[in-house]
């Protein structure tokens, strides 16, 4: 079921677990602003998950409550995240879902990442 984006963190929904180590992830980044793991359902040959280690909801939220610094290191991650996997000559993808109509699942921000194959029209038409 999507999530409601206003609701307040809950420090107990999954990806907090993944941070705090308490659940494993088949980890492809990490540095003091983000960590990336592999999406346990792929979408793509390539399908990969960027989080901030900070507790936010969405990207409303992080948009909204996050410091210059935490911002600017979230970027830069998902960005350092993308040529570290060797997908910036291919092309990739980036998505966040936001609250139901994004269909957001996960109540901790995360930014998608597929590349790997064409992956066609953003929007199924
Ligand atoms: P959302 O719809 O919230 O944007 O996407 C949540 C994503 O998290 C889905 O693609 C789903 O497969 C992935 N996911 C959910 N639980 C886990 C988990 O425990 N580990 C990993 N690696 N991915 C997960």
């Amino acid at each position: 079921m999507p999530i409601d984006p206003r609701e307040p963190y809950d420090p107990n929904n999954i990806f907090a677990r993944i941070l705090r180590g308490e659940i494993p992830c088949q980890q492809v980044y990490a540095d003091d602003w983000a960590l990336a793991f592999h999406d346990i359902n792929p979408q793509a040959p390539v399908h990969v998950l960027v989080i901030p280690r900070g507790a936010y909801v969405s990207w409303d939220d992080f948009s909204a409550r996050a410091s210059a610094e935490e911002i600017t290191g979230f970027v830069r991650a998902v960005g350092a995240v993308a040529r570290q996997l060797g997908l910036v000559a291919p092309g990739y993808r980036l998505l966040a879902n936001v609250g139901f109509n994004g269909h957001q699942e996960v109540p901790h921000l995360h930014v998608h990442l597929f590349g790997g194959q064409p992956l066609g029209p953003m929007l199924a038409r």
